[in-house]
C-alpha cells in the first residue's frame, strides 16, 4: 500500500536526485523501488510534507522503521535518524557513518 501518491512521490524521487538518502545509493541500480520514508514517522506526527520526506532504499527504511534517534558509528551517541544531507534543516547533526538505526 502506497504511503504517498505517485505525484508525491515524483516528487521526492527528485529531491533527493534518485539516491537514498541515508546511504546515497542509487535506485536505478537496484532491482526494487524505493520507499518514501517518513524522517519523522506518522506514527509520531511525522506529516507527509516534502520536508518530511526522504526516498529510502529497503534496506534503510526497513532498519531505521520508527525511530527517531540512531547511534552514531562516528562517536556511538544517539543522534536524530535523519538522512545527512538534511541533518541542517533540523537542527541536528549526525554523521554520514551513522548507518545503525537500533
Ligand atoms: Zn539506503
Amino acid at each position: 500500500m502506497a504511503v504517498v501518491s505517485e505525484a508525491v512521490r515524483a516528487q521526492v524521487l527528485t529531491q533527493a536526485g534518485g539516491v537514498c538518502e541515508y546511504c546515497r545509493y542509487p535506485e536505478e541500480f537496484h532491482s526494487r523501488r524505493f520507499a518514501v520514508d517518513h524522517i519523522f514517522p506518522r506514527v509520531k506526527g511525522g506529516t507527509d510534507d516534502l520536508t518530511n520526506l526522504a526516498l529510502s532504499c529497503r534496506n534503510c527504511n526497513e532498519r531505521k522503521q520508527d525511530a527517531t534517534e540512531a547511534n552514531d558509528l562516528g562517536d556511538g551517541e544517539n543522534r536524530a535518524a535523519v538522512p545527512p544531507a538534511r541533518a541542517a534543516t533540523v537542527g541536528k547533526t549526525i554523521s554520514r557513518r551513522a548507518a545503525t538505526f537500533a
